[in-house]
């Protein structure tokens, strides 16, 4: 290391400290990397990578940024998962002695961004930490950003600590580096986390209110203390803002797995992992980025308690009665900015006196909302009026203090109002005096040469000066003017007296500047002071924001008020929200459900494309819809409150994880089955499909009957395996019901409608037809059908087609039903190709194919008979 100069002696010494991290180094203008940091962001920056001297033999790479740039290069690394360190020149380099001393100011990851595009308005930035206790796991969340705190205790299971990483949207988790190298993994590959460790668990003194929550709980208080010695260690400031620590327990609340979260859509679609087609993107009707965070808290988080669910209902019933607040009240929040992040930017002390405008604009509209909300016929209203505080004297202080238009810089003057501080308004008054002094001796000079177009002007070299074209030079009285500057096509000229009020003049000005600097920074600290009220104001008016927005949409999509019951299900004329609205709304096909203690599980049957997977999800999305307080789209819901949600929906492969199908779907079947109870919802569609046909059907009839048999939830449960419909005559509670489809000229019509019952026919090759292959292929498909079914009743059964035994034995096979008898060649007659194939399309396991698998096996079939 000797050999060094002494600069890179200090980068690598930093470095040591930061090996996590990219070091971006101050020199000068330029953030500098060195090293192996150097040749990485180039390439993740596509920067260019160069090299200097730095005292030993070998050149360094290098690669920079500069400073006024930064923030983007640093933005593009963090959410690529990286962290940044900020190393900053701390002391004056004209003053410095050697080595200018540098220092890391600031840690940058992804749990603790503050800024950026990678901050989504309407989606909390959490950074969690973990500790593994002999018991339990205890989990923290901070956001940064907004200030939220929040402590948890779980039991030992991976999943469950996986699940609320996962719900939480966490990019960041602090551990000790003892944690299980299993858990690390999990986070890792699940919720692709960033990990982060710190090992000081003890709470600092300035966490007094956090400390008093948590005094019962050693386990939940060292947890919270890895949190915020991590914070501190990375941040470097104050973090006063963050609120105390809330503790919650996840039976607090309606439990819907990481898996379900994902098949049900609720926050983002399982495609393109983007909020549009989900059911929040469907609710997003809120005024305020703190509108649209407290959405997605509550629809990952649904109620349990009924007193809770239906508070939440009756004021979005008020609401969306009282049309005309509810449109003030829109109005109103409309010009509310994001007061929870304002908040969070005071306390970090980077606001500008742009940010501290637009709190006051906000904080002007409280007034109006908390009238608004006096007016609203609901029990709780006034109190709820009475809670929001409007900070009066904040308000205050800011329309007197701050221009109502002022610079981003807050180093250039122009942002106190006149008349907040007197020796302020004296410096103003010398300097403006002096400007209207500079006008007025503008026009006694051109008075007394003659020359009209003599003018004074400024700039940053000469001072004020007094400027004369060429041609008009000769009209200047002798020794009038001292030269100053000449010009191609003027001349400029100072005077003792115009000199002597220059200095006045600039004098003032670089008085303003410096005094209305610190009077805003003293305007910031005392604006500190008010964050905790502000924090609380921005709950209450998020929480008004969401229910304002459950209104809106309840009344634009026709939502009626769900009614809880102790057990029953009844919705009548149900939909999916979501499908619902991107189809044409007539074209949607309503439909009931009935659910209760004597049929707890329904059997679905129906040709795919059918609205199988749609009617489940409705029921799921109604009931979710219901216990985070918002009408339902039904025109009657009579609901069960639900503990659980459960799915095994749709075929999403893990991939990240590198688990099969198969595997996925038992995995989620079996996270239903330890853990669902009595008021549990299930939804399984088509299980078992990812094996074989009779693997899988085993195993769904077997775990059909544990659901009824032992555990009583609530179920649907789909299925392509017919022989499953005769389960209603063992299983008293199981009811079958199918979604209808006629065949209309040969071609199949969904109705979408459910009817109650088995289907009757699948309908496969009718639903490959709409997929428009070509004619005749569908044509002979439909002959070679024939021909099975013909076969299949004419011919003892050959060995591949399904003998399991499942519930009577002439329920069997119902696959082929109605079928009609097809005069086939005798099979000796058939040329030896022909009856090859036939042969092949026998052993063919239809159930276990999709229709695009049949389909290409036909035209391999078609193009050897044409062979
Ligand atoms: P399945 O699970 O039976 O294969 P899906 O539930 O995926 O079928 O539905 C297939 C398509 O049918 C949906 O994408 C939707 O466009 C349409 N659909 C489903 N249910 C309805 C309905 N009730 N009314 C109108 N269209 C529907």
């Amino acid at each position: 290391m000797a050999e060094y100069t002494p600069m890179i002696q200090q980068y690598l010494k930093i470095k040591a400290e930061y090996q996590d991290a990219f070091l971006f180094f101050r020199l000068g203008d330029f953030y500098e990397m060195f090293f192996d940091d150097a040749i990485k962001a180039s390439q993740e920056l596509e920067i260019t990578l160069t090299s200097r001297e730095g005292g030993s033999e070998d050149r360094i790479p290098m690669c920079g940024v500069p400073h006024h740039s930064a923030p983007g290069y640093i933005e593009q690394l963090v959410e690529k998962g990286f962290k940044v360190a900020i190393c900053e020149q701390t002391e004056d380099p004209k003053l410095a002695k050697g080595v200018v001393r540098r220092e890391v100011v600031q840690l940058i990851t992804p749990g603790t961004m503050m800024e950026g595009k990678g901050l989504v308005d309407k989606e909390n930035n959490f950074l969690a930490s973990i500790s593994e206790y002999s018991d339990s796991f205890g989990i923290a969340f901070s956001d940064l950003t907004t200030g939220e705190s929040k402590v948890t205790k779980l039991s030992l299971q991976i999943d469950e600590l996986i699940n609320e990483i996962y719900v939480n949207g966490v990019k960041e988790v602090v551990v000790d580096p003892t944690l299980a190298e299993e858990v690390k993994k999990k986070l890792i590959e699940r919720c692709q986390v960033t990990l982060s460790i710190e090992t000081e668990t003890s709470i600092p003194s300035d966490f007094e209110r956090s400390v008093e929550i948590l005094e019962n709980d050693s386990q939940l208080l060292s947890t919270f203390g890895r949190l915020v010695n991590y914070l501190q260690k990375t941040q470097k400031r104050s973090l006063e803002h963050l609120q105390p620590v809330q503790v919650y327990h996840v039976h607090q609340f309606m439990k819907i797995d990481f898996y379900s979260k994902r098949n049900l859509e609720l926050t983002e679609t399982i495609r393109s992992k983007g909020k549009k087609g989900s059911l929040l993107w469907l609710l997003d009707s809120t005024m305020t980025a703190m509108g649209g965070r407290r959405l997605k808290q509550w629809i990952d988080r649904p109620l349990i308690q009924q007193s809770d669910i239906n508070n939440r209902l009756n004021m979005v019933e008020t609401l969306l009665n009282q049309f005309f607040e509810r449109q003030e009240l829109r109005e109103l929040l409309k010009e509310v900015y994001d007061l929870e992040r304002l908040a969070g930017r005071i306390a970090f002390g980077n606001v500008n006196a742009r940010d501290l405008v637009q709190l006051k604009k906000s904080l002007q509209q409280v007034p109006h909302i908390q009238e608004v909300v006096q007016r609203l016929q609901n029990e709780n209203a006034s109190s709820i009026a009475k809670r929001i505080d409007p900070c009066d004297d904040l308000t205050e202080l800011l329309d007197q203090s701050i221009e109502d238009n002022p610079p981003l810089s807050v180093k250039d003057g122009d942002i106190i109002k006149d008349g907040y501080n007197t020796i302020l308004d004296q410096y103003r008054d010398a300097s403006r005096n002096g400007k209207s002094w500079i006008a007025a001796l503008e026009k006694q000079e051109r008075e007394r040469t003659g020359i009209k177009t003599l003018k004074i002007g400024y700039n940053r070299v000469f001072g004020y000066y007094i400027e004369v074209t060429k041609a008009n030079i000769h009209l200047i009285p002798e020794g009038l003017y001292e030269r100053k500057q000449t010009l191609s096509n003027a001349e400029r000229y100072i005077t003792p007296e115009l000199k002597e009020k220059e200095v006045l003049i600039l004098e003032a000005q670089e008085k303003i500047i410096e005094l209305e600097y610190n009077i805003f920074t003293d305007i910031r600290e005392t604006v500190k002071r008010y964050i905790t009220r502000v924090q609380e104001l921005a709950k209450m008016i998020s929480e008004l924001d969401v229910l304002q927005c459950f209104a809106t949409v309840s009344e634009e999509r026709h939502y009626s008020r769900p009614i809880f019951t102790n057990g029953e299900l009844q919705l009548i004329d149900g939909r999916h929200p979501v499908v619902e609205k991107v189809m044409n709304a007539q074209e949607y096909v309503p439909n009931n459900c009935q659910m209760d203690d004597n049929r707890s599980i329904l059997l679905i049957t129906g040709p795919n494309m059918s609205g199988k997977s749609t009617y489940m999800r409705q029921v799921a999305l109604t009931s979710i819809l219901a216990q985070i307080g918002c009408f339902v789209p039904a025109s009657e819901a009579r609901l069960p409150i639900f503990d659980q949600v459960f799915t095994r929906i749709g075929a999403a492969d893990d991939l990240i994880s590198g688990q099969s199908t198969f595997m996925v779907e038992m995995l989620e079947a079996r996270n239903a089955i330890v853990n669902a109870t009595s008021n549990s919802l299930i939804l399984f569609d088509e299980i078992g499909r990812g094996t074989s046909t009779y693997d899988g059907m085993a195993l769904a009839q077997a775990i059909i009957e544990y659901i009824h048999n032992n555990i009583g939830a609530k179920t649907l449960f789909s299925t392509h395996y017919h022989e499953l419909t005769s389960l209603d005559q063992q299983l008293s509670q199981l009811k079958n019901v199918h979604v209808s489809a006629i065949e209309d000229q040969g071609k199949v019509v969904f109705l979408h409608k459910i009817k109650e019952g088995p289907a009757d026919k699948s309908y496969g090759i009718h639903v490959a037809e709409l997929s428009d292959l070509p004619k005749p292929l569908i044509a002979r498909a439909q002959e070679i059908l024939s021909q099975l079914e013909a076969g299949n009743k004419q011919e003892s059964k050959p060995e591949s087609t399904l003998s399991v035994q499942v519930g009577q034995a002439d329920k069997q096979l119902s696959f082929f039903t109605d079928t009609k008898p097809v005069v086939v060649k005798e099979t000796n007659e058939l040329p030896r190709k022909d009856k090859q194939l036939l042969d092949s399309i026998k052993a063919l396991d239809l159930l276990d194919m999709t229709p695009l698998d049949a389909m290409n096996k036909l035209y391999e079939i078609q193009k050897k008979l044409k062979a």
